[in-house]
């Protein structure tokens, strides 16, 4: 053995056994041993780059022994301003909805069961008169998600043999690699482009009819959530579009049943009601966009139309499971008190939430985190593609990042923290936004800061 391998195994030396370090923690015996090993890997590692031996290893096993037990998918907080956001779960949900959530996954539900008859129900039943009252269609189904919904739309009205027609200017990208070219084509239905990028008229609709008779099973239109042209443009409003005696699918995508006068900014979303009342033959749009509900997809329109929908094969792969749809339920009954609705489903409160009630957020955030916190301007947005130009201004607070590794391991550290508080860097400071913060997550928010920020 040479000098340097000596001088090696000598930093080595001390080193618990994996079993011994397990024992020690008194734990389920596999948890245990993986946080033992976890913790000798560390501490090899550690030393082998020049560190001192730790001197309580077992201490160290035990954090580490609660890191693994915790689960997965964990509760975190969005101090990012963006209120539908993707990764992070998109909307939240109202407290209505999770109390509903919790009763239906309590027990054994009447999912599929009519409590009157003792006959088997459908799980529809639970939500279609909500939908159909709210939006004016005659006929109602949900699905898992937004995009499950178009593509069983393009199925159950078009599918093999027939073709969809739609406006090159709205061949979009949802996000995910959703792209609507690829959802007609997984359809089976062939896809009749009309128009230009950036002008589409009626005209090119009504030749396409022309061109293809008996062959055009829908004609799709598809906001485009996530952009927005600008200058020389032109598209066919929905009213016109149903005026073509041809079935219209109708993608809105974020779906918004909330009154816009309520929330203004709600007024640059096409909304389920003008779309229905226009005669769409299928309406499509999300669950967890600006609906402010669980993941879902809502299809609303023609009796005859919802009927194909729920009678195609796919409707079954598809299908919402219960606690999304107990989530769902509570959200829409919401709506049936317009006033109500946007006050106690968060993703509309955010939205609308005054300057005062923000600057009282905001101020709780400041004079708990102390000196290292300053007021700032910042900006939130609606995010989940939807309203791409709206910016919310309001008061947040900056953190100084003092530390070694400046922002971006202050921003790594609260990931880091028990309940992780997620936060955006803008010029060179971690910012808390207020916007999307809870009134009870401020003093976590504060706590996680406080710890962060420890040297
Ligand atoms: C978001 C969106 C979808 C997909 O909805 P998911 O609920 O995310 O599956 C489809 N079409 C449009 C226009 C959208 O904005």
């Amino acid at each position: 053995m040479g000098a340097r391998d000596d001088a090696a195994a000598a930093t080595l030396r001390g080193l618990p056994a994996v079993h011994e370090l397990a024992t020690a923690l008194a734990a389920p015996h596999s948890l245990a041993v993986a946080a033992a090993r976890l913790a000798i890997e560390e501490e090899r590692a550690d030393r082998r780059a020049g560190a001192r031996a730790r001197d309580d290893l077992t201490a160290r096993a035990r954090e580490l022994l609660e890191a693994l037990a915790q689960p997965s998918l964990r509760r975190v907080i969005n101090a990012t301003g963006v209120i539908l956001h993707t990764n992070l779960g998109r909307a939240p949900l109202a407290q209505a909805a999770r109390e509903a959530v919790a009763r239906a996954a309590e027990g054994y539900s009447n999912l599929e069961l009519d409590l009157d008859t003792g006959e088997r129900g459908s799980r529809q039943a639970h939500v279609e008169d909500l939908l159909t009252q709210l939006t004016g269609a005659a006929s109602a189904m949900v699905v898992n998600n937004g995009a499950a919904a178009v593509l069983l739309a393009a199925c159950a009205l078009a599918g093999p043999g027939r073709a969809i027609v739609v406006s090159r200017g709205q061949l979009v990208e949802i996000g995910g690699g959703f792209r609507i070219p690829e959802v007609i084509a997984a359809s089976g239905a062939r896809l009749i482009e009309v128009g230009t990028t950036n002008r589409t008229r009626l005209r090119d609709y009504e030749r396409a009819l022309e061109e293809h008779p008996g062959e055009i099973g829908a004609i799709m239109r598809v906001h485009p959530s996530n952009f927005r042209t600008i200058g020389f443009v032109e598209a066919v409003p929905v009213e016109a579009l149903c005026r073509l005696e041809t079935p219209v699918i109708d993608d809105i995508g974020s779906g918004v049943v909330a009154e816009a006068a309520l929330v203004p900014a709600l007024n640059d979303e096409p909304g389920l009601r003008r779309s229905v009342a226009a005669g769409a033959a299928l309406v499509c749009c999300s669950g967890d966009k600006l609906l402010g509900g669980p993941q879902a997809g809502v299809l609303v329109g023609h009796s005859d139309a919802v009927a194909a929908a729920r009678a195609h094969p796919l409707a079954r792969a598809v299908r919402i499971d219960k606690l999304s749809l107990a989530a769902l339920e509570a959200t829409l009954k919401l709506y049936r008190e317009p006033e109500r609705a946007v006050v106690e489903i968060p993703a509309l409160a955010m939205l609308s939430a005054s300057e005062a009630k923000l600057r009282v957020r905001a101020e709780r955030l400041r004079s708990g985190i102390g000196p290292a916190a300053v007021p700032v301007r910042c900006a939130g947005t609606a995010g989940g593609g939807a309203l791409p130009l709206l910016e919310l201004e309001g008061p947040g607070v900056a953190l100084a990042a003092e530390g070694e590794g400046g922002p971006v391991a202050l921003a790594r550290a609260l990931r880091g923290a028990a309940i992780p508080v997620l936060a955006r860097i803008h010029e060179g400071r971690v910012v808390l936004n207020p916007r999307t913060l809870a009134d009870d997550e401020i003093d976590l928010a504060v706590d996680a800061v406080r710890e962060a920020l420890r040297p």
